[in-house]
């Protein structure tokens, strides 16, 4: 039983004169909680029966001096069971259940009672927190009370298997109970340190803390104490190496004899630290979290209460119940982010109605036949999508998925096409300058297959097409001012058919009277941020948002289940497997040996330079910093250009152009041209430090080459990675698949990072884990269930839902 939450809570009732506030909502739900999961460890008969008259309780409709006593009471209660069963000594292998030793539960300071439940107070309310403290959460991105309960520990370490010294293992996390039989400095390899030999009645094992002489003092002779780690051997000898250690007298236990949990800190903040202050915090601030989930759901599903959920997700009793809090948290975001994209995909539909278009079937023929190719199966069943789509009344929200190189652009073309058809205008957009451009010369080259091209520049138009000429715009920042002007006047008087350009385009400023198709290209940001500035403009054209990422099916349904979706499931054929390979710095030479070999054979290469970080100023130094060692001490004979983000348009376009039309052997860029780049005669792509990449971005680079018809290769240098690092370079030299790299880089890096959904505007995953397929299932089917019958939340008991699907969906709906 952990009596520890229940006796802060009392602690702070105490201090606020038994007004029955110490949590939020009243304290009967948690003392009928909290009694129901204790009494299970109690096994004593009589004991049982005072537990149960003891908790048999209204609170709420005490007096305070009834409370007073039956606190006092309480208390004295849990001191005599705790001081009766502390920790045996008898060791078979068993779960320790760490018991605080008596002692007087002393009143913690409460937080102020206004702030008992503000959650979204800044972390220094809590006790122990100073500015400085906080600063450092800060930079981990946990600012409020809120963030805080949330921040889980990554693991646990297990070290509730209680050994005795005998029965020690080398390589297992164990714990063990012992008396210090002697402790002291110690200087090995010039390291002030202390050893320690610790003992108990089946031996004697000698314990090593590096570099922490000062713990010599603590552990006088004959103290008790308590120790969880692995044993490893030297000289033949089992030794503890710095293990965790508490003293036996010391309270409830926080880093030994339990599951343990580990938390990922930001430099300055120590583990010892900040899993004491979390355990006081979270006895205490877990208990003030409200459940918005209704309770019927709670009890249907056997779900945790949320508190629990929350203080069991910290520091677990056992494996079971960590797993069963696990199931909930990942329950929660599952759930909060299916009725968040179900809300916007309501709000989207219930725009005005888009615009029925009639579908063009001569001309789709026409610029099918016209192209170079013949479409793939995958793509003309996706393109049928799409125009059944667009022949509807209501506006099309589709997703088109497609690996790199599967030929989604021309699928774009055909329903760009349809759209200037229907006297409408369309909007392509790009995440990047560079790709708006490349979409523009693609579109270019394609539409000038079935029509006449005239005008040169950002502005052409093409006869034979329409009953009219069709005007295809380019608009990008780096146009001059006049220029981009006069076009922007061509869009607000409707005389532009096809308007490219970047995902800022209906953001900024620029005016469609007749916007009819909104197209957005490599996004990871679902079209979120274009379809709120869209519907704030009352337009609700169609739209299609396109990615490369792979993503399995019925995650693609929770994450994206406010667009429909469509998979382009196959490659044109002929493509080649790019050979992979990782390459230590020592192996440089023969790297560069042989981008030597392949520019003679007249093929082309890229190289990537390191992400140094987000900042593209900082990237775009280094990249000419790397690219002035490479022309001048590596391939001084060969033609290099250099592409990064700070250069000016013009800089951009020739750079590209020259290595489109092979004036340039090498490339050498920052990471922005990590998506859509077409260039098919490139046969080599070197990627430095490319263990800083996730894997979905290293295919995306190896996805630029292997677009010709002659083999092609990947080459990954990495200096010392890390275990992760590692890890995802064996996995990318070995796997072609899009979706099992995603689904690999999804368990390496964790959703958040993987979807960058902090930016996206979808609510972080902290806990569900993608794969879960069943959880994922449940949580759509509830969520859809509630949706139906309560689409508004107005219901009562779904108040506190509403509260919560504000908060994180903030931009969305009418929820509360
Ligand atoms: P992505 O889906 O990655 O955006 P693209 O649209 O850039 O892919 O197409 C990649 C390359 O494949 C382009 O050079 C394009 O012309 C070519 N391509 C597209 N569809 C086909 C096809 N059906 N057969 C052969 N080549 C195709
Ligand atoms: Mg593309």
């Amino acid at each position: 039983m952990n009596a520890e939450p229940l006796r802060k809570i009392l602690a702070l009732e105490r201090e606020k004169g038994y007004d029955d506030s110490a949590v939020f909502g009243g304290l009967n739900k948690f003392l009928n909680n909290w009694s129901e999961q204790a009494v299970e460890s109690v096994s004593n008969p009589e004991t049982l029966r005072s537990f149960r008259k003891l908790f048999k309780t209204d609170y709420a409709s005490m007096t305070v001096e009834e409370r007073k006593e039956w606190v006092a009471n309480v208390l004295d209660f849990l001191d005599e069971l705790e001081g009766k069963s502390s920790v045996s000594e008898k060791t078979e292998t068993k779960k320790v259940r760490p018991k605080s030793i008596k002692r007087p539960a002393k009143p913690k300071k409460a937080p102020a009672a206004e702030s008992v439940k503000g959650l979204d107070l800044p972390v220094t309310a809590v006790r122990g927190i100073s500015t400085a403290l906080a600063g450092k959460f800060g930079k981990m991105g946990v600012k409020t009370i809120r963030d805080l309960l949330y921040f889980f520990p990554h693991r646990h370490l297990d070290y509730s298997r209680l050994k005795s010294i005998s029965q020690l293992a080398e390589g297992e996390e164990q714990t063990i109970i012992a008396s210090v039989w002697q402790a002291q400095e110690t200087r090995p390899g010039g390291r002030r340190s202390t050893e320690a030999i610790v003992g108990d009645e089946t031996g004697n094992i000698r314990v090593v803390w590096f570099n922490q002489p000062y713990l010599a003092k603590k552990m006088t002779t004959n103290s008790r104490i308590i120790i969880s780690g692995r044993v490893s051997l030297f000289k033949g000898r089992h030794v503890f190496q710095s293990p965790e250690w508490e003293m036996l007298e010391s309270q409830d236990y926080v880093h030994t004899g339990r599951l343990v949990p580990v938390y990922s800190l930001t430099q300055g903040l120590r583990p010892r630290q900040v899993r004491k202050l979390l355990k006081d915090f979270i006895d205490l601030w877990a208990w003030q979290v409200e459940d918005f989930l209704p309770p019927d759901l709670i009890n249907r599903l056997g779900f945790l209460e949320l508190p629990q959920a929350i203080s069991q997700a910290h520091y677990p009793d056992d494996e079971n119940i960590k797993d069963k809090a696990r199931r909930r948290l990942a329950f929660d975001e599952l759930f909060l982010l299916q009725l968040g994209v179900m809300g916007k995909k309501r709000d989207w539909k219930e725009g005005r109605p888009g615009s029925p278009f009639t579908i063009p079937r001569s001309l789709l023929d026409a610029f099918t036949e016209s192209l170079s190719f013949k479409l793939t199966a995958a793509q003309d069943r996706t393109l049928r999508e799409i125009l059944t789509d667009l022949e509807k009344p209501e506006p099309m929200s589709r997703l088109l998925q497609g690996e790199v190189g599967s030929g989604k652009t021309v699928v774009a073309a055909a329903a760009l096409l349809v759209a200037a058809a229907n006297d409408l205008q369309a909007a392509f957009m790009a995440p990047t300058e560079i790709l708006a451009e490349q979409h523009f010369a693609t579109i270019c080259e394609l539409l000038s297959r079935v029509g006449q091209e005239e005008g040169e520049g950002y502005l052409r138009t093409y006869s034979g097409l329409l009953s009219r000429p069709l005007t295809l715009a380019l608009l990008i920042g780096d146009i001059k001012q006049s220029g981009k002007r006069q076009l922007q006047k061509a869009i607000t008087s409707g005389e532009v058919d096809i308007v490219i350009g970047t995902h800022a385009l209906v953001q900024k400023g620029v005016d469609f009277p007749r916007l009819g198709l909104v197209i957005v290209d490599e996004q990871h940001r679902f079209g979120v941020e274009q379809r709120s500035a869209l519907r704030g403009k009352g337009l609700s054209p169609h739209m299609l948002v396109m990615t490369a990422t792979p993503i399995p099916r019925t995650l693609a349904l929770t994450l994206y289940g406010d667009l429909d979706l469509s998979v382009i499931d196959e490659l044109p054929p002929g493509r080649q497997t790019v050979k992979t390979k990782w390459l230590q710095p020592e192996q440089m030479a023969s790297a560069y040996a042989f981008i030597r070999k392949q520019v003679a054979g007249g093929y082309q290469a890229f190289i990537i330079c390191p992400l140094i970080e987000e900042s593209e100023a900082i990237a775009a130094q280094a990249a000419v910093v790397e690219y002035e060692r490479l022309s001048q001490e590596v391939f001084t004979d060969l033609r290099l250009g250099l592409l990064h983000g700070r250069l000016s348009g013009e800089a951009k376009d020739s750079v590209m152009e020259n290595f489109r039309a092979g004036s340039l052997d090498i490339l050498v860029s920052t990471p922005v041209i990590e998506v859509g780049v077409d260039i098919p005669n490139a046969t080599v792509m070197m990627v430095e430090s490319a263990d800083r990449f996730g894997l979905s971005q290293l295919h995306q680079f190896r996805g630029r080459v292997g677009r010709g018809q002659a083999q092609s290769y990947c080459m990954l240098v990495a200096e010392n990675p890390s275990e992760v690092g590692r890890e995802r370079l064996d996995i990318i030299e070995n796997t072609q698949d899009g979706f099992k790299l995603a689904e690999e880089d999804l368990k390496l890096r964790g959703p958040g990072e993987f979807f960058g959904t902090r930016q996206s505007g979808l609510p972080d995953l902290r806990m569900a884990r993608l794969s879960d397929v069943a959880l994922l299932e449940l949580a759509r089917k509830e969520a859809i269930a509630i949706f139906e019958k309560d689409p508004e939340m107005k219901e009562a008991e779904h108040r506190l839902l509403a509260w919560e699907l504000a908060r994180v969906w903030p931009e969305t709906g009418e929820w509360s």
